[in-house]
């Protein structure tokens, strides 16, 4: 049997670091983008994908060794200028469509191309910025769920889409700071691309 630790006295506790620590700047949790306009249709958003650092544009392998990337956008101009949304691009075709969400991005940034190997998608997305046009919508994501597909992970997406969340006392807007309806944990919801916008010529 594991002995377990004994729990620091209160006091001794008193002096441990905590919070935000050098070097790290406070960000007050902010509201997601409103995903509709005031007559009620969904409003398109112009945006730009940023990479100041590494951290904006990090890589990775998903299922079948396909490439995904996480990616940071920034909103330009409007109420919400400058607002920051994280972005997941994927490189699986859906069963239902030839695409996927890294084709639809270079396309909404007028790219005319599709990659077809890792390699050639980490060039194309790394070398474009946009703008482009997209449409948003809001997700909740508890970082203390089992993942269904991989139970020792955790973190889920546990209300995807703006109507889902709870109405604020307004009566018109939605909450977005609410409780997991898994766990009660409270919560922020943050703003996802919901479509990308592909221009027409
Ligand atoms: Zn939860």
């Amino acid at each position: 049997m594991v002995k377990k630790k004994p729990v620091d006295s209160e006091e001794a506790l008193l002096d441990e670091p905590t919070g935000l620590q050098e070097d790290e700047e406070y960000e007050s949790t902010v509201r997601p983008p409103e995903p509709y306009d005031e007559h009620g249709k969904l409003a398109t958003f112009s945006l730009m994908r940023i990479q100041e650092d590494e951290r904006q544009f990090r890589w990775g392998f998903g299922k079948n060794n396909n490439i995904y990337f996480q990616v940071q956008f920034e909103i330009q101009g409007g109420e919400y200028d400058l607002r920051r949304i994280s972005g997941l691009l994927g490189t699986t075709p859906s069963t239902f469509r030839k695409g996927t969400a890294s084709d639809d991005f270079l396309h909404a940034c007028g790219a005319n191309l599709t990659p077809h190997t890792n390699r050639q998608y980490k060039d194309a997305i790394e070398a474009t910025f946009g703008p482009f046009e997209a449409t948003l919508d809001w997700e909740l994501y508890c970082p203390n769920e089992p993942r269904p597909n991989n139970p020792d992970k955790t973190g889920l997406t546990v209300l995807r889409g703006y109507n889902k969340f709870p109405m604020a006392q307004d009566g018109h807007t939605r909450k977005h700071e609410v409780e997991c309806p898994e766990c009660g944990e409270f919560l922020t919801g943050k703003a996802i691309i919901r479509r990308f916008i592909i221009p027409r010529d």
